[in-house]
């Protein structure tokens, strides 16, 4: 068995990552441009809660008429490189604790290259698992639902599909593929996803509140294999 996470939501709250993004982008807008710090926080969270992540900082600079290409460009790059302040969720924290040393671990995450190895980083995750995966590394196409990074893991450990285990959070592109194939995939009920219904192939074999749940999914499945 070889236990393979997802980042964002699974392992820690992305919504504390982008909190704190738009701290240093409030900081930024003050120093630069005058703006009341507080107001800033409260406009982007406002934004953030209302439309997503996307395009944030579009609006918002908009709504204050100082929208410019320059602009965008460097509050994306205040925001992907403020020093984040993130934590595990306690559970993720107990579970790979736990796991460490007994199965391997692998991580297999999406998004900007640069501010994913930040986030890596910050939660001190690189001598935890066996590898890490940041899909861009390997080309867009890489990205989930494509299989590209779990076929080199499949290749580096040899074991079949069916011993890897994967959990993630997003039923939109966590676990389609992996379904196909018989790895055994779980979806922890966490972050902006956590109510999203999908149809079956999207959805994971296994659903679970939080990692807390991970140890008696893990054992259930074990011993029905060795009834096998
Ligand atoms: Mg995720």
């Amino acid at each position: 068995m070889i236990l393979i996470f997802d980042l964002d939501d699974t392992l820690y709250s992305e919504t504390e990552f982008v909190k704190g993004g738009f701290r240093a982008v409030a900081r930024y807008a003050n120093i630069k441009w005058g703006w009341n710090y507080q107001k800033s926080i409260s406009t982007l969270n406002k934004i953030f809660t209302n439309n997503g992540r996307n395009k944030v900082f579009d609006h918002w600079l908009i709504i204050n008429d100082n929208w410019s290409k320059k602009n965008i460009d460097k509050l994306i790059q205040v925001y992907r490189y403020h020093n984040p302040k993130i934590n595990l969720f306690n559970s993720a924290k107990k579970i790979l604790k736990k796991y460490k040393n007994v199965t391997p671990l692998y991580l297999v995450t999406d998004g900007n290259k640069n501010v994913q190895s930040h986030k890596i980083n910050s939660l001190n995750l690189w001598t935890i698992f066996n590898r890490i995966f940041i899909t861009h590394r390997y080309g867009y196409e890489a990205a989930k639902p494509s299989i590209h990074c779990f076929k080199i893991i499949k290749r580096k450990t040899g074991v079949k599909w069916s011993e890897m285990i994967y959990i993630g959070d997003n039923p939109k592109k966590d676990f389609i593929n992996l379904n196909k194939i018989g790895v055994f995939t779980i979806r922890v009920l966490t972050g902006s996803y956590k109510n999203l219904k999908v149809s079956k192939n999207y959805e994971a074999n296994v659903r679970i509140m939080s990692l807390d749940d991970l140890p008696s999914v893990l054992n259930n499945r074990y011993q029905n294999h060795i009834k096998k």
